[in-house]
C-alpha cells in the first residue's frame, strides 16, 4: 500500500486565509515541524513597530527557541533586525555566522578564563559582576577602551545581575570604568506576564533610577511581556524572544503576533480496546467503556511532555485532528503517545493520518498548560527526530 500524500493544513495561517499545504513532506517520516519563516519576519517586524521609536532585538537562544537558528536567524537579518541576544558562548558563534556584523549580546556573561574567546569572536558579554568588568577592561589599549560590552543590573529578579552595591563600585572605579565601553545597560522583569503585578512598576522605577548611574549606555529592560506593558517599560530596545515565535506570554494583553510553528506527528496504529483494557506502561489508564486508541509517533523524546497524560484524576494534553481534541491517554512513551479518538470519526483516523500535537488548535499556550508547563517549554523541547519543514513566502 502506498502511504496517502502528506496534506496538512497551514496552521501559521488566520483560520481563514488556512488553505491545505502540501509540504512535501517524506511518506516515511514519523513527525514533522512546520516553520513558517515569513510569519517570523512579520511578527518580527510588529513588534519593531510597536515599541518604536526604541529598538527591537530578537532572542534567539536554546536554537531559536527549538525552531532553528540556521533558519530563523537569516530571516530576522532579512527583515531588519540587528541585535541578538544568546544566552552562551556557543550559540554567539553561531548566531554571528547565520547574521555576520549583527551585535550578538551573551546573557550569561563572561566566564572565567573566556575573554580572549570573546573578543575575538566579537560578541558583546552581558557582564553581571566586577570580576567579569575587570576581565573585559584588561582588553583596553592605551589610548582605546576595551570593545563594548553590557551590563546586567538586577532590579529585583534577584537571578543574574549586578546589585545596586556593586554597580556603585564600578562607578566609583574610575580607572576601571574609562577602560570599559559600557553600551548597554539591561534588567529582566519577574512578573511581567502579570500587567497588575505591583513588583512590574517597583523594578520600572529600580531600573530607571540605575540605568541614569550610565547615561551614556543605552538601556534595556523588557522582554516579550514587558514590552506589553507599555512605553515606560521600552527604553532604548526591547528583547522579546517568545514573541518573535508566535507565543503570547501574558493572556492579558493580546501581542500583535501570528503562531509560526506546527507539528504534527503520524498516526500507527488504530484499534479499539475492550472495557477494562489498560494502556500503557505501568497500565496507568484503564478503559471503562470500549474505547477507539490511536498509537501516534510521537513520545518524550520528540518533546511530548511525560506529564501530558491524563491519569489520577487530571486531565494532561491533547492532540488535535480536524479540529477535534483527543487526549492522551496512558503514560507518556519515548517514542509513542496513545490518543482517546473514540468521538472522532468522518472520516475515522487512520493509519498514516497526521495528527497536531501543536497547531492551530492546539496553541503553544494549550499544550503548556496540558502539561503543566509553559509554551516556552514546550517550544525549547522540541526533539531533533521529526522532520524539519520551512515555508517562506516572496519577500
Ligand atoms: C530569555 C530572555 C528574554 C526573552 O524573553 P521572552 O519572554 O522569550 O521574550 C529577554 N531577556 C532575558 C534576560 C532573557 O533571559
Amino acid at each position: 500500500m502506498t502511504a496517502r500524500p502528506a496534506q496538512i493544513v497551514d496552521g501559521s495561517q488566520p483560520r481563514e486565509k488556512r488553505g491545505t499545504l502540501d509540504a512535501s513532506i517524506p511518506a516515511a517520516a514519523t513527525g514533522v515541524v512546520i516553520v513558517d519563516l515569513a510569519q517570523v519576519r512579520d511578527n518580527w517586524r510588529a513588534l519593531a513597530k510597536r515599541v518604536a521609536p526604541a529598538g527591537c532585538a530578537a532572542v534567539v537562544k536554546a536554537d531559536a527557541y527549538g525552531l532553528g537558528a540556521a533558519r530563523v536567524i537569516p530571516a530576522l537579518y532579512q527583515a531588519g533586525c540587528r541585535n541578538f541576544f544568546v544566552a552562551t558562548f556557543g550559540e554567539a558563534k553561531a548566531a554571528l555566522g547565520y547574521a555576520p556584523g549583527a551585535t550578538v549580546y551573551v546573557l550569561d556573561g563572561l566566564l572565567p578564563g573566556s575573554v580572549a574567546e570573546m573578543a575575538e569572536l566579537g560578541a558583546r558579554p552581558v557582564m553581571t559582576s566586577l570580576d567579569e568588568a575587570r576581565a573585559w577592561a584588561a582588553l583596553a589599549k592605551a589610548d582605546a577602551p576595551a570593545p563594548a560590552a553590557a551590563l546586567h543590573v538586577d532590579t529585583g529578579l534577584n537571578r543574574l545581575g549586578m546589585s545596586e552595591a556593586r554597580l556603585d563600585a564600578l562607578i566609583a572605579d574610575e580607572a576601571l570604568l574609562e577602560r570599559l565601553d559600557i553600551a548597554l545597560v539591561m534588567s529582566h522583569l519577574a512578573c511581567a506576564d502579570d500587567a497588575q503585578h505591583p513588583m512590574n512598576r517597583e523594578q520600572l522605577e529600580t531600573f530607571q533610577r540605575l540605568r541614569a548611574k550610565l547615561p551614556k549606555a543605552r538601556a534595556s529592560l523588557a522582554a516579550s511581556d514587558g514590552l506589553m506593558l507599555g512605553k515606560p517599560y521600552h527604553f532604548d530596545l526591547v528583547r522579546p524572544g517568545y514573541a518573535v515565535y508566535g507565543g503570547q506570554a501574558t493572556a492579558q494583553r493580546i501581542c500583535p503576533v501570528l503562531p509560526v510553528v506546527r507539528v504534527a506527528a503520524r498516526i500507527l496504529q488504530v484499534e479499539d480496546v475492550p472495557v477494562g483494557a489498560r494502556i500503557g506502561y505501568s497500565a496507568t489508564y484503564r478503559a471503562t467503556t470500549q474505547r477507539r486508541i490511536a498509537t501516534i509517533a510521537a513520545g518524550y523524546a520528540d518533546g511530548v511532555f511525560r506529564h501530558a497524560s491524563a491519569g489520577d484524576g487530571e486531565t494532561g494534553g491533547f492532540v488535535a485532528i480536524r479540529g477535534a481534541l483527543a487526549p492522551i491517554v496512558g503514560r507518556v512513551s519515548m517514542d509513542l503517545i496513545t490518543v482517546d479518538v473514540t468521538d472522532i470519526g468522518d472520516p475515522a483516523p487512520q493509519r498514516g493520518d497526521m495528527v497536531d500535537l501543536v497547531g492551530p488548535d492546539l496553541p503553544l499556550e494549550a499544550v503548556g498548560k496540558g502539561a503543566r508547563s509553559i509554551g516556552y517549554e514546550v517550544l525549547t523541547r522540541l526533539g531533533t527526530r521529526f522532520h524539519r519543514h520551512y515555508i517562506d513566502r516572496d519577500h
